[in-house]
Order: C-alpha cells, then sequence, then structure tokens
C-alpha cells in the first residue's frame, strides 16, 4: 500500500502529490513546519504544535489560512489512512507560488501550501537510543537569530548532524557566546543533583513542545528547574544530560565531545522523565 499523504485539499498516493517549482518553500526556504507525535494512534500534544504553528505564521506574516480543527481533521484523517500506530505526523506551510521567482512576498491572496505526511516508527517508545544514550559533540550554533519561528531552513541543523556522524557521535549541540543554545533539533538539559537546568526561552531557541510538557512534569515530580545558560564544560561535570523533542521525547545524553557525562550511563532522572512524559501523553492524546 503506497502512503497516502495531503496536498492542497487532497489526500493522494505520494507519488501522485504535486507542488509547483516556483513554491517559495522550494525556491526561498519560506516555509514553517510541525512534527507531532502519534502514540496509540493518536496525537500527542496536538494544542501545543498548532498554537507554536499559528506563532510561527504570525511572526513570518504569513496566511493563516486554516483553522485548528481543520488540521486536527487532517492529521486524523492521515494516521487513520495510513493505519500508523507509532510515528508522526509531519506538516508544512509554505507562502506558495505566484508563478514566478521574486525576492518580495508575493499578493497577499496568494494561497499558501499546506503539505502533510506520516511516518510510521515502530521502535517509537523502545528506541535503541533512549536505551544506550546519545552521544554527542559541540559545534558552533551558526543558524539565523530568529530559532524561535519553525521554519524548514534546516540546512545548518543537517551539516551538524553530518559533523556528528563523521566525529562517529549521534548529534551535535550547537553553542553560541560560549553557552549551549540547544540540539540540532531538540532542547539540551543538563541535571546536577535534584535541579534541571535548561537554556531559558528567547528568539536563541525553539521553544520546544515537549520541553514545556517535561519541565511541568519535573515541576509536578518535585524536581527543581532552572531556565538558564550552561556551557560544555558545565555539562560535561554534570550528573546527568537529556535531550527532548517530539520524537525522541526524553533522551539521555552520555557523552559530550568524548567526555562522559556522570556515569557514562543514561541517567535515573531522564529515565524518569522519559517515562512520566510517555505515560503522561499516552492519557491526554487526541
Ligand atoms: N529545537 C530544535 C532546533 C528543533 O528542531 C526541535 C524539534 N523540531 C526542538 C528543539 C524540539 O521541539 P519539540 O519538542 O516541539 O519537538
Amino acid at each position: 500500500m503506497s502512503r497516502i499523504v495531503y496536498v492542497n485539499g487532497e489526500y493522494l498516493p505520494e507519488e501522485e502529490a504535486k507542488i509547483s517549482i516556483f513554491d517559495r518553500g522550494f525556491l526561498m526556504a519560506d516555509g514553517v513546519y510541525e512534527v507531532t507525535s502519534v502514540l496509540d494512534g493518536k496525537l500527542v500534544d496536538f494544542d501545543g504544535h498548532a498554537v507554536r504553528l499559528e506563532r510561527s505564521l504570525r511572526e513570518l506574516e504569513m496566511n493563516q489560512d486554516f483553522s485548528k480543527e481543520d488540521l486536527l481533521t487532517i492529521h486524523r484523517e492521515l494516521v487513520a489512512r495510513n493505519e500508523i500506530v507509532d510515528g508522526l505526523v509531519y506538516l508544512q506551510i509554505t507562502r506558495g507560488s505566484d508563478g514566478d521567482r521574486d525576492f518580495a512576498y508575493p499578493a497577499a491572496d496568494t494561497p499558501t501550501t499546506l503539505v502533510l505526511f506520516t511516518q510510521s516508527k515502530p521502535a517509537l517508545v523502545s528506541s535503541p537510543a533512549a536505551e544506550k544514550g546519545l552521544k554527542v559533540i559541540s559545534i558552533e550554533d551558526q543558524r539565523w537569530a530568529r530559532r524561535d519561528i519553525k521554519t524548514v531552513q534546516l540546512l545548518y541543523p543537517s551539516m551538524g548532524k553530518m559533523m556528528a556522524k563523521a566525529a562517529g557521535a549521534d548529534d551535535a549541540w550547537m553553542v553560541e557566546d560560549g553557552a549551549v543554545t540547544e540540539g540540532t533539533s531538540n532542547n539540551a538539559y543538563i541535571v546536577k543533583g535534584n535541579t534541571i537546568i535548561t537554556r531559558h526561552l528567547s528568539n536563541d531557541i525553539l521553544h520546544g513542545i515537549t520541553r514545556a510538557a517535561v519541565l511541568r512534569f519535573a515541576a509536578e515530580a518535585q524536581m527543581k528547574v532552572e531556565e538558564r545558560s550552561f556551557t560544555v564544560e558545565e555539562a560535561q561535570g554534570a550528573d546527568e544530560a537529556f535531550i527532548t523533542s517530539a520524537t525522541m521525547f526524553v533522551t539521555p545524553v552520555v557523552e559530550i565531545d568524548g567526555r562522559a557525562v556522570g556515569t557514562g550511563k543514561p541517567g535515573s532522572v531522564a529515565g524518569r522523565l522519559r517515562d512520566i512524559y510517555i505515560e503522561e501523553s499516552r492519557k491526554v492524546a487526541v
């Protein structure tokens, strides 16, 4: 069975889905996206992703052509049609196309392009990365300055993943002015005693939907949370480190630039937060 995707109002087999070569997402990376995970056939934190999407569109003065309800219906329809149990739904909205290439935005009534597709991930919960922990390297953060907007400009994060791979690691943490900003596709944390430390929200990082949920669960579990910058050296000397994202949930980090963090094994705080996150997400998924 070929995967059914959604393009501008139609559900189609993936081979039949087409967008214009003049689409600004393709020519200018003029688009935003969201990734919502699916557990037991239900969407995790759909509201959070919908709210962030609205904000990304607003910040880029892109038209809001779809209501939250429309988007929820499309997400659910794709999950059902593709029989996704555990996996994700990818959504992208671009500024569309007026049939040519120009730096200036097209006329305000130009329809945006809406594309969604699913990925099945049977190992989403019992992931090998969660068992083993990730090795990360640190790299300079060379992205643009509006990382709070979830745009499809993902070339530098892709380069970061390739740099990590070349160094025999799994991922990279990006560093700016001596402090860790975030992972290539996740938020970064360290643990010292009973305190969880993660960078404060600003335009320097993506405001992770998983981050918000995990910090709430951590506070409910009587852990202390400090939202502040930290250096690579502080992270290497921490008791534990971990990352969060919609598709990795909470995943431990066991090595930074070749130095073991804590025992060099996945830590108990990260393990506990991962269990709580998955359990609570299952309860409220829609
Ligand atoms: N930071 C970056 C740079 C990301 O790309 C992502 C995931 N897309 C995250 C953080 C985590 O965000 P979320 O928890 O909403 O998936």
